[in-house]
């Protein structure tokens, strides 16, 4: 059995440090088992402080430590060390050694293909020195790096060179979480930037030899963040040079290091022949994000990790709005709201829930949730509908001017926006304290030319939030006339009561409401409206979120229907759809969005709040019965529109082609289901680029003829590692609901499955998780083997393995036979020997009590 269970921190029990760090130097000799890390730092009591000087460290090997230059004896634990330390300023040393070559947690400093790199949020700064670890702890950092490799980089800029060695300074205070060092034999793709105020900024993209030829998009991307930090927020870069650097072993996407910014590979490099246009939009996203966080949190950060949403939910906005104005906003608002129903409305509804402001935790990595950062954006969202763009704008500006170089929290935030509008957000704070997704339910009223909506709020009580108070929720309505004309434009209602009524006077004849436009708050909007009203905002909604609200909505209906009473699929989507993808005058990526069905786990919670059981087999027949008839019924139109949206132009991954293909290959899927993926053979041989390559496998492997194909890809990608991991992935995904986890299995067994490396085994292990009807497979299956590779993972690498964990937070939905297979598997692994606290704090919260 695992040791005592791990100690729970809470937000209230925050209390500063007590001295400030007035400035930090250190010293790394390289080496893989025994660097050497020799630290010197400037120490001073604050006035009336905790006189307790502890610093964290872990896994360290001290080798000396002093005082003013007089040797001392720390007192060490294997969380830290505890010393008597004068009551004036002084200088603290130390030299320990660390082991990065068998540093497999990838926290710390650690080695991926002979390179050394580091990755310190939240608390593995603590793992390369004794340090106080803690965000509210800022300084200036000189490091001096000696190695025997040609590219020696921390942050800051660089102060000296030569041979073997190099010293960075950055002059930004900044805590331990933003420390960065690489060490390899690195090529860059260079560039520059010039700032709006005329300073000359040295821009370099680090790759291995042979990746050179993939980094032109990431560059433009970071100049195009650059030019938009200025333009929108009027915030400009403040170093000299900005290095990114690519990682193949990385646990999460990209890191926001000042000035060195380290991407999992996966996240920057991109070519067309590589890569599709979804990872190309992607790899724009993150670069713009880790960009803007250089303000929202480097220059402004967390005072402590409870206030994580603070530089998240801020910066994850500040990308949203960027590919916004670079794409397609109604696409982008789209693509969002799916991700947020699939990832963070789960997240609420199951043993997980917690507020985008959580109050305790016992592993911080475990709070890098959809709830964090996705409802966390939704929140900055929200305020910035409430106060009105204008008043957003100058609120942000004052944040910059009054908080620069600080630490802050949720309550700073808002203070801001209350100094700059003169509003009291003491109800708005609700949406960072209580957890779980409001649900909102609509009545309508018409009296002689008025026009009357209430509304009614009410949200779940639950463990963090036993007694859910009502929360100020924004509702963007507009009203539309009988012939499709809007008669009221958007107009933001401000719920803050339980119930309320909004009026709408002079109409002159009864409206058809558009409620929620934009998705303008995250909320599960219920309505006894006909279904005709849907099929109406379908065909004539001017907001055009809510046009694919509807047409989703509908397929919904349609789905739930068939499981429930094996219904065929609704003709009026069926029909409706088909208008709306005939539809020239729309977007192709719009109409490629409305394609789309409802994700089955999405289906899976909605049956489960109307007191259903989902029968996982029975969402996925539905499902696939409702494309097979969408293909019917469009059978004449999907091979006109894949020849219509063809690019005859060299490829771009631009938004106009990309929408595109998006299309085609949506009709290329259909039609495959007519034509036994005769279509997609061609495709995949005459493919020049990743997008369509991709397509047509993903086609092929559907209609069970994709084996040959399968082969061909491989032999042409082997030696590329990124996209060898779409070929694990897609097999899972395309894989039959009986056949998942047998195929994922299989997939263990090849050479190339190189499970320590986090996106090969996420490229197999993701794909299980997200395949609904796989994953749940009636025999167990998929539990099993996942749970046979967490306990085979965690000891490797413990924050991958945790946050792998939460495929399982939906179990207590299904049938008591699957509870009884999911409860094993999960005491299976807390019975493990030695199990991580990342580990074992996830899967007790997901065990939870009977
Ligand atoms: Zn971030």
């Amino acid at each position: 059995m695992r040791d005592a269970a791990p100690d729970t921190i809470y937000l209230k029990d925050y209390r500063p440090f007590g001295y400030d760090v007035k400035e930090v130097a250190l010293t790394f000799t390289l080496h893989p088992n025994r660097t050497r890390v020799n630290s010197r730092i400037v120490f001073e009591p604050k006035p009336g402080g905790d006189p307790v000087f502890f610093l964290h460290g872990e896994n360290l090997e001290l080798v000396s430590a002093s005082v003013d230059g007089a040797p001392v004896t720390p007192d060490v634990t294997p969380e830290g060390l505890t010393c008597t330390v004068p009551d004036q300023t002084f200088v603290w040393e130390a030299e320990v050694i660390i082991d990065p070559a068998n540093n497999t947690a990838l926290e710390g400093l650690y080695m991926s293909n002979g390179m050394y790199c580091t990755q310190c949020e939240a608390e593995g700064f603590r793992k390369i020195t004794y340090y106080p670890d803690r965000p509210d702890v800022m300084s200036t950092f000189t490091v001096k790096i000696h190695g025997p490799h040609s590219v020696l980089l921390s942050n800051g800029n660089p102060t000296d060179q030569s041979e073997g060695f190099a010293e960075w300074h950055d002059p930004w205070p900044k805590p331990a979480y933003l420390f960065a060092l690489v060490a390899g034999e690195l090529v860059n793709h260079a560039g520059s930037f010039t700032t709006a105020s005329g300073k000359e900024v040295e821009l370099n993209l680090w790759v291995r030899p042979g990746d050179e030829g993939k980094c032109a998009f990431g560059m433009q991307a970071l100049k195009d963040s650059m030019k938009w930090d200025e333009d929108v927020y009027g915030r400009e870069y403040d170093l000299d040079v900005f290095n990114i650097v690519a990682v193949d072993d990385f646990n999460m996407g990209a890191m926001e290091n000042k000035g060195l910014n380290i991407f999992n590979s996966s996240a920057v490099l991109a070519s067309p022949e590589t890569s599709t246009d979804g990872n190309f939009e992607r790899i724009e996203a993150i670069i713009a994000h880790e960009y803007f966080h250089n303000w929202t949190g480097n220059r402004i950060t967390c005072r402590d990790w409870f206030q994580l949403c603070l530089k998240e939910g801020l910066t994850v906005y500040r990308d949203s709005q960027f590919t916004s104005d670079m794409r397609s906003a109604p696409v982008k608002r789209i693509s969002d709201v799916i991700d947020l129903r699939g990832r963070q409305f789960a997240e609420d509804q199951g043993p997980l829930a917690h507020p985008v402001r959580p109050e305790s935790f016992q592993e911080i990595n475990n709070f890098y949730t959809a709830t964090v950062y996705e409802k966390g954006a939704e929140v900055i969202g929200m305020l910035r509908a409430l106060v009105g763009a204008e008043a957003y704008d100058k609120a942000l500006q004052l944040y910059f001017d009054r908080h620069d170089g600080e630490a802050c929290t949720i309550e700073d935030w808002l203070k801001v926006f209350e100094d700059t509008t003169g509003r009291d957000l003491s109800q708005f704070a609700r949406w960072y304290s209580q957890a779980g997704t409001p649900e909102v339910s609509i009545e309508e009223a018409w009296d002689a030319g008025t026009y009357t909506l209430t509304f009614t709020q009410s949200l779940k009580p639950s463990a963090t939030t036993p007694d859910p108070k009502p929360q100020v929720i924004p509702i963007a309505t507009g009203l539309l006339a009988q012939d499709g004309q809007e008669v009221v434009p958007t107009t933001v209602l401000e719920l803050t009561e339980t119930t309320q009524s909004f009026s709408f006077e002079g109409l002159a004849e009864q409206p058809f409401p558009s409620v929620l436009r934009g998705f303008s708050a995250p909320v599960v909007l219920k309505s006894d409206m006909p279904a005709t009203r849907r099929a109406f905002l379908l065909a004539h909604d001017t907001d055009p979120f809510n046009r694919w609200e509807a047409g989703r909505g509908i397929a919904r209906e349609s789905l739930l229907n068939t499981i429930r009473t094996g219904t065929a699929p609704d003709p009026d989507y069926l029909n409706g759809i088909r208008t709306v993808l005939a539809d020239e005058t729309l977007d192709p990526a719009y109409r490629a969005l409305m394609l789309g069905l409802p994700a089955q786990n999405e289906l899976a919670t909605t049956l489960f709040n109307e007191g259903t059981t989902p029968d996982p087999a029975a969402i996925w027949s539905a499902t696939d019965n409702l494309r097979a008839a969408m293909a019917m019924h469009m059978a004449d139109l999907l091979p006109v529109l894949m020849d219509t949206h063809q690019v005859t132009e060299p490829y771009a991954p631009d938004a106009e082609q990309s929408g595109k293909r998006a299309l085609a290959n949506g009709m290329l899927s259909l039609l495959s289901r007519l034509d036994d993926g005769a279509r997609a053979a061609q495709q995949f041989e005459a493919a020049d680029n990743m997008t369509q390559q991709l397509a047509a496998l993903g086609a092929l492997l559907r209609t069970g003829n994709g084996d040959d194909a399968l082969g061909t890809f491989e032999a042409q990608w082997k030696d590329d590692r990124l996209v060898m991991d779409k070929w694990f992935g897609l097999q899972v995904i395309q894989s039959d609901p009986d056949r998942t986890a047998e195929t994922a299995a299989k997939l263990t067994e090849h050479a190339d499955f190189n499970w320590k490396n986090p996106n090969r085994f996420r490229a197999v292990f993701g794909s299980l998780a997200i395949h609904h009807a796989g994953f749940h497979a009636a025999d167990g299956a998929g539990y099993r083997l996942l749970t046979d590779w967490l306990i085979r993972l965690d000891p490797v690498n413990p924050q991958t393995t945790a946050r792998m964990c939460s495929a399982f937070q939906t179990w207590r939905r299904y049938d008591t036979d699957r509870q009884a297979i999911v409860a094993a598997e999960l005491d299976r692994i807390l019975s493990q020997d030695g199990l991580s606290r990342d580990t074992c704090e996830m899967i007790t919260r997901i065990r939870g009590t009977e």
